[in-house]
């Protein structure tokens, strides 16, 4: 098999490369580069894989499972206390808990009982994480997120009735579509509600999420190489 020149790269010099091309997609938006915070998703990839981008000074990480992170972060945390953890999956209510213990934002509230649960367990354990509400702009029966209809009042529940703080709001564009439209959409949306944050961009497309004003691109395969496994 040929090598193609993302297999001969390394970790670390690949997260240089991403950070070239954040620099480069602010600078042609007008906007700040320290304005867009790169989530480095390490999902599927172990402690030798993700080290090297540690040691190179990147301390902000995305996971999408709870169990997984919770396998892997504590030995990494150790080393590095200042990391930071994401959580960029759905979560179920059964790892509330150890998502709070865990991370410092979850990206993909979308449901009632979750955003109940998350609001009491951070009272419960005195923390406060960052919390972005899931829209699911596409409509798409399989993924999570609220469909757009419901996202205002979604928001207003989680700051009205839960007291939450709500950074911002989440989405992942459907792979057959242009995201640009989705991230306009959530740029919208956002705008309407006076949320700072947006969680928009992937490997594929955090460039154009940057453009339609991205605060939180979420990069995994572009640092890390190829998933193997989901
Ligand atoms: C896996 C994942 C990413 C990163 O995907 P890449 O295409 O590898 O950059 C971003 N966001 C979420 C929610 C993910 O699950």
């Amino acid at each position: 098999m040929a090598q193609t020149p993302e297999m001969s790269s390394t970790p670390a010099k690949q997260l240089e490369g991403v950070r070239a091309r954040i620099a480069a997609a602010a600078r042609s938006a007008g906007r700040d580069a320290a304005d867009v915070e790169l989530i480095a998703v390490s999902k599927t990839f172990e402690a030798p894989g993700i080290l090297p981008v540690l040691q190179a000074g990147h301390l902000l990480f995305g996971e999408n499972r709870v169990q997984e992170a919770k396998r892997k972060w504590p030995a990494l945390k150790a080393q590095f206390p200042d990391t930071k953890l994401h959580l960029v999956g759905p979560l179920q209510s059964n790892k509330v808990k150890e998502a709070v213990e865990l991370f410092d934002a979850i990206h993909a509230i979308d449901r009632v009982k979750i955003a109940r649960a998350i609001a009491a367990e951070m009272t419960k354990q005195a923390k406060r994480l960052q919390l972005f509400v899931q829209v699911n702009t596409g409509e798409e029966p399989q993924k999570a997120g609220v469909s757009p209809k419901e996202a205002a009042a979604f928001v207003a529940m989680c700051r009205d009735d839960l007291k939450l703080d709500i950074a911002g709001l989440m989405c992942i564009p459907p792979v057959d579509e242009e995201p640009a439209v989705h991230f306009a959409l959530l740029a919208k949306f956002a705008d309407e509600l006076s949320l700072q944050g947006l969680s928009m961009g992937m490997s594929d497309d955090f460039e154009t999420a940057i453009e339609f004003g991205a605060t939180h691109v979420r990069v995994g395969s572009a640092i890390f190489g190829m998933r193997t496994t989901a």
